[in-house]
């Protein structure tokens, strides 16, 4: 089953989309987490990439969707969790070609909603274990006490470049200006699927399984 989580900035997609992978042995494609590995690995591509996404601009669709056509080719399993993709009108238009290329079809699109006075807060408060990635939040999910990561005992943890307020400020304009529309093109496809996301990470993880339990069944 193949999934979209779509939403803001800091709307949770990462958490959702780990724990599935975790829960249900799906796979993430995060395209943000792509182009930040294509910045540490020192790729040309990295390079060229490196400025848009400190500033809090959108990669153009042509190098996203790139990266995406390359992963689809995998064996999906369980399916596969786009998170943080599509991101604009082409994005979408281009992966629906792919999938029905590939004789695939989309389960759902998870729209998770959450308020704009939530995402300045959980955005600024988040860091991940430099070592396997895990999720952390000041406020809803502190490193624990022992300074050790729960899921792989790593003592490094790290935070976004692009996790301060002026360039959240620009994501989310990013976001309503380029993103949001695809919250109706879903819609009119029958696909979107609302998720209440300010409630805590596992109301928001219920609320999902009970959807995509529904999908399935
Ligand atoms: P967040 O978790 O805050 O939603 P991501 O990790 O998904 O952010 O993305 C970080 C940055 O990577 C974005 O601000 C943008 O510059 C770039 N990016 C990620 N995915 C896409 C995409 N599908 N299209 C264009 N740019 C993207
Ligand atoms: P996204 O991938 O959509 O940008 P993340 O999954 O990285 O969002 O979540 C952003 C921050 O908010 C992280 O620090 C995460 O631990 C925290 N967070 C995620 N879901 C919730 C929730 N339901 N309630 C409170 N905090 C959350
Ligand atoms: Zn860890």
């Amino acid at each position: 089953m193949n999934i979209i989580l779509l939403g803001p900035p800091g709307a949770g997609k990462g958490t959702q989309a780990r724990r599935l992978v975790a829960e249900r042995g799906m796979i993430q494609l995060s395209t943000g987490d792509m182009l930040r590995a294509a910045r540490k690995s020192g790729s040309e591509m990295g390079r060229r990439v490196a400025e848009v996404m400190d500033r809090g601009d959108l990669v153009t669709d042509e190098i996203v969707i790139g990266l995406i056509e390359e992963r689809l080719k995998d064996d999906h399993g369980a399916g596969f969790i786009f998170d943080g993709f599509p991101r604009t009108l082409a994005q979408a238009d281009a992966l629906g070609e792919l999938l029905a290329r590939l004789g695939q079809k989309l389960a759902c699109v998870i729209e998770m909603q959450v308020d704009d006075e939530a995402l300045v807060a959980r955005i600024v408060a988040r860091s991940t274990c430099a070592q396997c990635g895990e999720g952390y939040n000041d406020i809803a999910k502190p490193i624990p006490a022992d300074g050790k990561c729960e899921k792989c005992g790593g003592t490094q943890f790290i935070r976004r470049a692009d996790d301060n307020e002026e360039s959240l400020k620009q994501r989310l304009m990013e976001y309503y200006k380029k993103t949001s529309p695809l919250i109706g093109y879903y819609y009119c496809k029958g696909k979107l699927c609302p998720v209440d996301g300010l409630a805590d990470i596992d109301e928001v993880a219920a609320s999902i399984a009970a959807l995509l339990d529904q999908k399935a069944g």
